[in-house]
């Protein structure tokens, strides 16, 4: 930025100098330095994103049908494709041990996500590779469409800590465990947890054997 003027200023400058002597040559510098500070210089170019190096695809309507949930969507709801679609066991399940922890006062277990389209799965591996900085990133938080357990219909997410604290507690009694050290919410149903206890986690999804490809 700032080297090709002051290599272009050095012969005069060293002249100056030795012409005015040392305090004007100061100021000379000084103000050369400001000059230089304060001519424009080109902008950093910011790192195009990845969304926005991608050719731009027709956006298509993401929405219940694929895997959106509706605020207040419970593990009971009969009418919420995400819920819906869970595979059968894993929804049997989650009622089951909905229904047993509200006996404990928990209220219903609220689903933040469970299946999901293919295309919301992209959707939201496209933000989280926005948001984190890169796929390598985004790979501990959102797994790809073709690995995904919820695009397989085999996790839930489910919100609220008295939920997933009774869940941690009791959820191996239903075959339900925490998959993920960082993601206190994601349940898959583990079919021999209920004898042995759920397997020990992965730290996160890139941990996952499943997830690599
Ligand atoms: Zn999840």
């Amino acid at each position: 930025m700032t080297r090709d003027a002051s290599a272009h200023e050095k012969p005069h400058r060293r002249t100056d100098l030795l012409k005015i002597g040392l305090p004007v040559a100061a100021l000379i510098i000084a103000a050369l330095g400001c000059q230089a500070l304060a001519s424009p210089s080109p902008p950093m170019s910011p790192t195009a994103s990845p969304s926005e190096a991608r050719p731009m695809e027709p956006p298509g309507v993401i929405d219940e049908e694929d895997g959106v949930v509706p605020d207040g969507t419970t593990v009971f709801d009969t009418d919420v494709p995400a819920v819906t679609r869970l595979e059968p066991a894993l929804l049997a399940a989650l009622r089951r041990a909905a229904t047993d922890a509200e006996d404990d006062g928990v209220q219903a277990f609220r689903v933040t996500s469970g299946w999901r389209s293919e295309d919301y799965q992209q959707q939201l591996l496209d933000e989280a590779v926005d948001r984190y900085g890169s796929e390598e990133e985004a790979a501990k938080w959102v797994a790809t469409p073709e690995t995904s357990a919820h695009v397989s219909a085999d996790a839930v997410d489910i919100e609220g800590s008295d939920a997933t604290a009774w869940l941690s507690r009791n959820g191996s009694a239903y075959g339900l465990c925490q998959t993920y050290a960082n993601e206190p919410w994601h349940y898959e149903l583990r079919f021999e947890a209920a004898a042995h206890g759920c397997p020990a986690m992965y730290d996160n999804p890139a941990q996952d054997p499943r997830t690599q490809r």
